[in-house]
């Protein structure tokens, strides 16, 4: 868009409070700038809309900014355990067998089990994978892959048992309600309602993330796209 790099200011607004972590990374920054300038939860900006006496389920209907205004149903689900698997699934099997899916919908990892399992064909390939949220059952799957008695060929993990629904910069639940309702399935019923919705329900049919790579990254895991949307971890022990 012709912007120079060091007049945008990057504002995350996140269910995660790691975010806040993330943002003091030193890898991040891809263009040579912080690729984000402040960090703020969903709680934390619900509670300044409420500060600011802003009536927000009065305002007018608006569209968003593009091209970060353009988004998928595949997008919209990361937020529930399982959505990052699905919305992959979705793009894998059509990239795959190169023929268009009937129905995008990978129902076997929905749902707020800590522990999904699922095989699904794509082509000649059956593919198994494995949908961990909370930490302990991300380290029973761990330990399944160590002492080698783990099949899935992909494993998704979410800190966060039920996924960013239930993420720590989340609006907190009084006790009554947290024994009362399943907030993190009425939560992941919402996401999964709007991504019903969208128009587009497969990342790779993002207008705005096909003509990213095809003007600036090249393929999906170019040389380009590596090195600015894939990150490296450490032992912090
Ligand atoms: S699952 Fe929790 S820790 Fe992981 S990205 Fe979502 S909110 Fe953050």
């Amino acid at each position: 868009m012709g912007i120079d790099a060091s007049k945008i200011f990057v504002v995350s607004i996140m269910p995660c409070v790691a975010k806040k972590g993330e943002k003091l990374r030193a890898d991040q920054s891809a263009s040579g700038y912080p690729d984000i300038d402040a960090v703020l939860t969903t709680r934390e900006l619900a509670k300044m809309i409420k500060q600011n006496g802003v009536l927000f389920d009065r305002l007018p209907e608006g569209t968003f900014d593009n091209p970060l205004g353009e988004f998928t149903g595949a997008g919209v689900i990361f937020g529930a355990t399982g959505g990052v698997m699905e919305a992959a699934l979705r793009t894998a099997v059509e990239t795959i067998t190169g023929k268009t899916l009937d129905n995008v919908n990978f129902t076997e990892v929905r749902g707020t089990a800590g522990i999904k399992k699922a095989a699904y064909t794509a082509g000649d390939l059956t593919v198994n994978v494995a949908v961990a949220s909370g930490l302990t059952n991300a380290k029973e799957i761990c330990e399944a892959v160590k002492n080698g008695t783990c099949d899935a060929h992909f494993i998704e993990i979410m800190c966060c048992p039920g996924g960013c629904v239930n993420g720590g910069g989340q609006p907190i639940m009084d006790a009554f309600v947290r024994n009362t309702e399943d907030y993190r399935a009425k939560r992941a019923a919402a996401l999964y309602k709007e991504d019903a919705e969208c128009k587009n329900r497969k990342s790779h049919d993002n207008p705005v993330v096909k003509d990213v790579y095809d003007t600036y990254l090249g393929n999906p895991g170019s040389h380009k796209a590596h090195e600015i949307l894939h990150t490296t971890y450490v032992s912090k022990k």
